[in-house]
């Protein structure tokens, strides 16, 4: 019977998951992770990969972030998870872009997140791939990290079970939980707490709490490259001027206004569908392209190769790599809770739902797990 009983059960092997896994194993507790399919198919092994401070408002959720960051690199140096510290450039070709990052340069002060505003000359020093005709300057931040997410998540889950002795139990979807007790219908297990981590398929356990909640899903169309030749280093991650319209760090800017209300009048399909690029480059070398935001509970799981087109599109007036040709394509989903950061509600005593960090799972997952366990 002591077999089926832990301190700490958490639905859900996504990164949500397996951060309050790693936390709570390492203040000593027993954890079990219970995750429905054979291995994490989710958001956590589909996305960018980046660790991307510079996009989360100046505060607590700067705070948060720059906590998970820590956690990874530690993480990184116990288990030799790849992670790069390469840092992100957000380049301006525009005098609304090059304003909105003056802007928050100017009002970052000491907040934590390592900024530097670079002339154009300055810029190529930091990624060969910088398209330098029109560029008015770039914001280098320091605090991006990149892993690869379909190397790391595998890897992280094997630590925690070989190291931190987190029992795993794939293959196993919960379809029943009550305080301290869920159930898979064949078989019970007991825990003093249980995190519901179910990331985009939230419908199994508390569905009315989700309905109520206003949560909703938002589907991201994503590209690969090949992997480019003779080791070619993307050196930072990219952006440029729509991400400024994405990222809670730029909202409380008046500046952008110029921004929004010219990609409007240029391009109304960017905010259609809510496009903007950010470029990684994985541990393989290949660089990883998105992304599309469409919302809704029942979005679609066809892809558009319009939406695809608007993002390359888009990428070719900032970036250029060596091999351009796109290997593969898919689309991730993650929920969003609008005007939060994220939905943790006790749903139960001693059972919580954790869930809604939106396009930050991988920024801030480590930081909420620490204020959670
Ligand atoms: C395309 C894309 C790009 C992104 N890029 C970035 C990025 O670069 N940086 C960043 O910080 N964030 C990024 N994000 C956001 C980040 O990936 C998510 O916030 C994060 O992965 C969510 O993790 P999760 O654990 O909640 O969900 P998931 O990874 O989806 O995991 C949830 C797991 O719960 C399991 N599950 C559900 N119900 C049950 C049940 N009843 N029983 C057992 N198991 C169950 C599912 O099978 C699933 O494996 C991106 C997201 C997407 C989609």
């Amino acid at each position: 019977m002591n077999e089926n009983k832990f301190d700490v059960a958490i639905v859900g092997a996504g990164i949500v998951g397996l951060a309050i896994a790693y936390i709570a194993a390492q203040k000593g507790q027993k954890v079990a992770v219970f995750e429905r399919h054979p291995r994490a198919v989710g958001a956590s092994v589909r996305n960018f990969g980046l660790i991307w401070p510079v996009g989360q408002p100046a505060g607590p959720a700067l705070d948060r972030a720059l906590r998970s960051r820590e956690v990874w690199l530690e993480i990184a140096g116990a288990c030799g998870l790849w992670l790069k510290q390469n840092g992100s450039l957000h380049l301006a070709y525009h005098d609304d872009e090059m304003a909105v990052l003056r802007d928050f340069y100017r009002d970052a002060g000491s907040s934590g997140y390592g900024l530097r505003l670079l002339m154009p000359d300055e810029v190529p020093a930091h990624s060969p791939a910088v398209k330098t005709e029109g560029l008015k300057g770039a914001l280098h931040s320091t605090t991006e990290c990149t892993v690869s997410p379909r190397q790391a998540i595998p890897q992280l889950t094997e630590y925690l079970e070989t190291a931190l002795h987190v029992a795993f139990y794939f293959g196993t979807a919960v379809t029943h939980v009550e305080a301290d007790c869920l159930s898979d219908f064949y078989n019970v297990w007991r825990a003093e707490r249980i995190f519901i981590c179910s990331g985009a398929e939230f419908e199994t356990l508390y569905p009315r709490l989700f309905r109520e909640s206003g949560i909703t899903k938002c589907k991201l169309q994503m590209l690969r490259t090949a992997a480019q030749p003779e080791d070619w280093d993307l050196g930072a991650s990219l952006c440029a001027g729509l991400t400024l319209l994405h990222y809670g760090s730029f909202a409380h800017l008046d500046s952008l206004n110029a921004v929004r209300e010219r990609y409007e009048k240029e391009n109304p399909d960017f905010a259609r569908y809510g496009i903007h690029v950010l470029v990684s480059q994985n541990r393989p070398g290949e660089i990883i392209l998105g992304d599309s935001h469409e919302y809704g509970w029942d979005v679609s799981p066809f892809d558009s190769e319009a939406i695809n087109k608007l993002i390359i599109d888009y990428l070719g007036t900032f970036a250029r790599f060596p091999d351009a040709t796109v290997d593969e394509t898919w689309h991730g989903v993650y929920p969003k809770l609008p005007g939060q950061s994220a939905f943790v509600v006790e749903a139960e005593p001693g059972v919580w739902i954790v869930n809604g960090l939106s396009g930050a799972g991988m920024t801030m997952s480590f930081g909420l797990a620490q204020e959670l366990v």
